[in-house]
């Protein structure tokens, strides 16, 4: 199954397994809703299991946003993503943690429905946490970092050759397309703005993360 995010230094946050199968129930529920007589007594039990699902389907994801962001903000000081609201919620979503050096990066895919919904949750609670141990999260424009080569610094469309590798065309350098984009975000932190509100750190942070990336 996809992954729910990419780290800049090679590894993954892993998907829940359980929300592909919540979703084809999801489907199944939705549409049984959709063929009885609306308020019918038929129509309000489908319209329960599909609320029933839709809860189960997000205490799931919540248990795994909150471990995975838990995890990070214990292990790095700063963290860099892909700030979605520039992409306009379209690509894929990606983003970038760093440290010294994380980046997170979301994934598209099968599930892309449940994850598009956890990634701004994601985000929050990596904010919070993060700066509830001093350290704060940084949000970069994410343009033309799937098809930036992260050893050369070649752009182009071809980089990409699937949605999982990434091969440049000009030095070779082949890579999971998702921590090649991962890093490329993670260097862009200098140009970061801060997640949330006006830090006071803010300042140093940025010096940080210069001197990291
Ligand atoms: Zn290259």
């Amino acid at each position: 199954m996809a992954q729910f995010a990419a780290l800049s230094n090679g590894t993954f946050v892993e998907s829940v397994n359980a929300f592909k199968k919540y979703e084809k129930r999801l489907a199944f529920y939705d549409r049984r809703m959709a063929r009885k007589v609306k308020f019918s007594a038929n129509w309000r039990k489908a319209k329960a299991n599909v609320s029933r699902l839709q809860r189960r389907i997000g205490n799931v994801r919540n248990d795994m946003l909150h471990k995975a962001s838990t995890r990070i903000s214990k292990n790095h000081a700063v963290v860099v993503m892909e700030d979605l609201r520039i992409t306009n919620m379209t690509a894929s979503a990606k983003g970038t943690v760093e440290q010294p050096g994380t980046n997170v990066r979301a994934k598209s895919g099968l599930n892309r429905r449940i994850l598009d919904q956890g990634w701004g949750e994601f985000r929050r609670q990596l904010g919070y946490k993060l700066e509830w141990n001093g350290g704060a999260l940084l949000l970069v424009d994410p343009r033309n970092t799937s098809r930036t080569c992260a050893s050369c610094g070649h752009v182009s469309g071809e980089n990409r050759q699937t949605q999982a590798a990434f091969r440049c065309v000009a030095c070779n350098h082949a890579a999971n397309a998702d921590t090649n984009a991962a890093i490329n975000i993670l260097r862009r932190a200098g140009s970061a703005r801060i997640a949330c509100g006006d830090s006071p750190f803010g300042e140093s942070m940025k010096q940080e993360t210069q001197r990291v990336a």
